[in-house]
């Protein structure tokens, strides 16, 4: 028998698939790990097919060993390897390793197992008599243990000596035996079952999301309209009917209160996966799933690989999260992957937000993808009351600090009143640059063509593409000037600012720098919602689905700042953010404020999120998109390519460029825009960046941008990389 077998090397020459001899003492099936000889070394590889005979003019190696004692790769994962290379032009390897647990490669992590000890069956007491003398002390009392029943022989070893339990395993009077020891990620979490009853409102759209027979719905629904116990009713009654689940959540929602509410209704068949598992737990986490020990699984982006078999549903929440798009290798889009799942198993995918990204919607709108609304929030509870504020006006009266008069006020009575607040601006550190008052030097990256932010906390600057620190600067480098000036605000200077004013105050932060470590932000989510901090100063992290019912008010300060950058989608992301953001305040009995400070306060994105207007939001952007032939009217594709020699990169982007064009000449239809240019960031960690952006009609644009990967392909050069990118989230 010949195996097929993609080796886990991960470069484009080797990605192929090789024939191996599978020697007869080795039963080796579709799916498992093995290992290979592979050009003078020992490496592991997936077989992905058998075969009869081979084709290869070689004389074939054989198979060294089977890994695992059990299949890793269901049958269902290697035809998505075919799809998403076919789709994304991704190699087998970086797929398959999508499919595992990191861990599990190289045997870093094993199966972690529980030993038990009891007395062989049959036994006899003449046995025992004959094998065991009298003056054993020790073995006869470890046989009348036993006889109540097994025992962990880990127990029985801190009472008894190893060499009494060696004897007796040696005289086979007793036997080992093992079960799977699994790694349980936050065990010490107590599980709490919050079952509600749905409200009507709720009941219904969940017989709604049933009732579609498109194989995808987006549940449409306002912050806190209750989406999260639909979503809960849906796993149930799939798990009811014999099948799986697997529920999505962008990373950062993953905090213990969500694991709390999933483990409390579904115990153990839960199984989580995400960054914050040790590899252990990660491994055992993926282990049960495989098994059908769980069948629900919970995590981020990488959970849509879950190593589930007939799964009935896949659920997406806040689909509109940038995050569930995979920007580093292998690119794909989560949804592409859903759905995939959804089609193989005929389960169905539902996606959820309040703001769903303008594709969605109009899929939805076009009856691509089933809709279900949730326009109010449960129990008819009033949205909070959103305030715009115009902080030119703030400074022609006088006020040029970061907080507006009446926001200043209203936090001080929220603190006072003892509730808490979220203050929101989307900039981490003290300030955006540091400039020279004098002869306007500005610090910049070595490495990177971009300025240094600084951050008072280790009074550094740091660049914030490829995290170099530098020390802040006494003097200006250029003309020796000690006075400097400082860019825009950060989070760490709205912290200082909030001391100033309300002195006791208690104040967390959360964004990239205070939440390094793989806990940090668990912790600092769990202390705000244990109300040890009365507010909460953050990024765009403290934006996603918190459920915190003591927060009555939200400040959005510089809203602005998202909304003219030159990418196509900075209006939708803005309004995105300010009503998600927004949606924190007032989720619980107590009423909810939020005041949002805008230099552009009759910018039509803060109309329609002052009144939470989704609707309105998305006619205007969407017609806006239409004309201008954005998508989803267009696709965009972007080659980037980047090197550490100029000249490399430049002539690969001109042979590129060429070979475009004679596409863009052949389908001159098709293309609305072709240009070649430096990217927007022209260097990061000294790498030179070019790009080449087209935009194309979206019914052939599939077949186009398979061209345009045979010009990819065509062009690969040492030292040059180069990416191909459609609709990318970050155009930098
Ligand atoms: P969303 O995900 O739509 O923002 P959540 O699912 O977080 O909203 O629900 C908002 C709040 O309402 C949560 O605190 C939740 O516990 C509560 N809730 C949801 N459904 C019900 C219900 N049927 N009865 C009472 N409270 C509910
Ligand atoms: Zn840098």
């Amino acid at each position: 028998m010949i195996a097929k077998v993609i080796v886990d090397i991960s470069t484009s020459e080797i990605d192929n698939v090789f024939d191996y001899e599978i020697p007869s003492s080795l039963a080796v099936g579709v799916g498992d790990r093995v290992s290979v000889p592979f050009a003078n070394r020992v490496i592991e590889g997936f077989v992905i097919e058998k075969a009869e005979t081979s084709s290869s003019k070689y004389t074939l190696k054989s198979i060294i060993s089977r890994l695992d004692a059990f299949t890793a790769i269901t049958p269902e994962m290697i035809e998505l390897i075919g799809f998403m290379r076919e789709k994304y032009h991704v190699r087998f390897i970086d797929v398959l390793r999508l499919c595992i647990p990191s861990g599990m490669r190289g045997g870093k992590i094993k199966e972690s197992r529980k030993f038990y000890l009891s007395l062989r069956e049959g036994v006899s007491e003449e046995e025992i008599r004959r094998t065991v003398p009298k003056r054993a002390k020790s073995r006869l009392e470890i046989i009348e243990r036993l006889r109540n029943g097994s025992e962990e022989m880990k127990v029985l070893g801190t009472e008894y000596s190893a060499s009494a339990i060696k004897a007796l395993l040696d005289q086979g009077i007793i036997v080992k035996s093992s079960v799977s020891n699994y790694r349980k990620p936050y065990e010490k979490l107590d599980s709490h079952n919050g079952r509600v009853t749905l409200t009507k409102a709720q009941s219904d759209a969940l017989a709604q999301i049933k009732n579609d027979d498109r194989s995808v719905v987006l549940l449409h629904g306002v912050t806190g309209s209750g989406k999260t116990e639909i979503y809960m009713n849906l796993i149930e009654e799939t798990l009811d009917s014999g099948k799986s689940a697997i529920m999505l959540v962008p990373e950062i929602s993953l905090t213990p209160q969500m694991l709390r509410l999933f483990r409390g209704r579904f115990g153990d068949t839960v199984a989580m996966l995400h960054s914050g598992l040790t590899q252990g737990e990660k491994y055992d986490e993926w282990r049960r799933l495989l098994s059908g020990d769980a069948r629900i699984a919970v995590g981020a982006r990488s959970a849509v690989f879950a190593p589930l078999q007939n799964v009935g549903v896949i659920i997406i929440d806040e689909e509109h999260d940038a995050s569930y798009i995979s920007e580093t290798n292998p690119r794909y889009q989560t949804i592409d992957v859903a759905e995939f799942r959804g089609r193989y198993n005929g389960a169905k995918v539902v996606i959820g937000s309040a703001t769903p990204s303008i594709e969605t919607y109009k899929s939805a709108k076009d009856g691509v993808y089933g809709l279900v609304t949730l326009d109010k929030r449960v129990n008819a509870k009033e949205m909070p009351k959103l305030e715009i504020i115009d902080m030119s006006k703030e400074i022609m009266e006088g006020n040029i600090g970061i907080f507006s008069r009446k926001l200043k006020d209203k936090l001080t009575e929220t603190v006072n009143n003892g509730n808490q607040a979220i203050i929101f601006l989307n900039r981490r550190g003290y300030s955006s640059f540091v400039m020279c008052k004098k002869c306007g030097y500005v610090a910049k990256c070595e490495d990177c063509d971009v300025s240094l932010t600084y951050h008072i906390d280790d009074n550094m600057l740091k660049c914030h593409y490829c995290g170099r620190r530098y020390k802040m600067l006494t003097e200006c480098p250029e003309c020796g000037n000690t006075e400097l000036r400082h860019g825009k605000i950060g989070t760490e200077r709205v912290v200082n600012e909030i001391r100033e004013f309300l002195p006791d105050a208690t104040v967390l932060r959360m964004d990239n720098d205070t939440t390094a470590t793989k806990t940090a932000y668990l912790d600092i989510l769990g202390a705000f919602r244990s109300r040890e901090a009365d507010i909460l100063v953050g990024t765009q992290m403290i934006a996603k689905g918190h459920d915190f019912p003591n927060v009555t008010l939200v400040g959005i300060l510089d809203a602005d700042m998202s909304l003219y950058f030159s990418d196509y989608r900075s209006a939708e992301r803005t309004f995105q953010l300010v009503t998600q953001v927004a949606g924190r305040a007032g989720r619980s009995d107590k009423q909810g404020e939020v005041m949002l400070q805008t230099f552009s306060p009759k910018h039509y994105v803060f109309r329609y999120a002052e009144t939470y207007n989704y609707k309105g939001f998305f006619e205007k952007e969407n017609n806006t998109r239409e004309i201008t032939k954005f998508p989803p009217y267009t696709k965009i594709a972007r080659i980037l390519m980047t090197s550490l020699d100029e000249k490399a990169v430049v002539d690969t982007a001109k042979n590129i460029y060429t070979a475009v064009k004679e596409v863009a000449f052949e389908f001159k239809k098709d293309f609305v825009y072709l240009q070649a240019m430096k990217a927007p960031v022209k260097r990061i960690e000294n790498k030179f960046r070019y790009q080449i952006i087209m935009r194309l009609i979206p019914e052939r644009a599939d077949a186009i941008i398979g061209k345009i990967n045979g010009i990819l392909d065509d062009n690969i050069r040492k030292n040059v990389w180069t990416f191909l990118e459609i609709n990318p989230q970050n155009m930098n």
